[in-house]
């Protein structure tokens, strides 16, 4: 392994497994011994890293964090904080991505079928709540879309109630939209969002 490759690499507070930075969540403590999630990891200061996995933030505690910064004092109950943080810090980058889309999105069942027909590359988020029937419908497109060779990337996404919040429409169960490299980031924040509602 390389200098750069190794500098690169940290491994995660709770369960020690290592990995590239970037696919890891990173935490600092602010002036206030607060334990903050850097989620853009930008932020000034030591940092410390977890894994983006429900099953690591489940299992994250003060211990954890007390011994992350040996040298900076990290106020109680931080463990149960910062899932809870990261959630809404992920929830509010959802929805500006969603926002810069929003005259480009397909948004509720009919609207989604009638766009499935499109040649285009399709990013598609299903609420998780969105039912059984629904949920058939949409996997029996995807499958239907790949068959004519048509790239569908299919993202299950919290619930109706945060979908419909993120684009200002109420409830919604399943949105659409073109999928391109833009939407790297989106699709990446998404699935951040699930693993951290998965905490509950
Ligand atoms: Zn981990």
């Amino acid at each position: 392994m390389t200098d750069s490759k190794r500098k690169a690499e940290r491994s995660c507070l709770v369960c020690r497994r290592q990995a590239e930075k970037t696919e890891l969540l990173r935490l600092v403590v602010d002036e206030h011994a607060q334990v903050l999630p850097d989620v853009l990891q930008k932020a000034p200061g030591r940092g410390a890293y977890i894994c983006w996995q429900s099953a690591c933030f489940k299992r994250l505690n003060d211990k954890q964090l007390m011994r992350a910064w040996k040298n900076v004092s990290v106020a109680a109950g931080q463990g149960e904080i910062v899932p809870q943080r990261a959630e809404s810090i992920v929830r509010q980058l959802c929805r500006q991505a969603l926002q810069q889309r929003r005259k480009l999105l397909s948004v509720g069942r009919d609207a989604v079928m009638h766009r499935m027909w499109a040649k285009t590359p399709m990013l598609l988020l299903l609420a998780g709540d969105a039912g059984e029937a629904l949920a058939r419908q949409i996997h029996d497109a995807c499958g239907k879309r790949q068959a004519a060779g048509l790239k569908t990337a299919l993202v299950i996404f919290g619930d109706s109630a945060t979908l419909g919040d993120l684009v200002q429409r109420g409830v919604v169960s399943v949105l659409a939209m073109d999928d391109s490299p833009a939407c790297m980031n989106l699709r990446k924040y998404c699935l951040w969002y699930g693993q951290l509602r998965d905490m509950e």
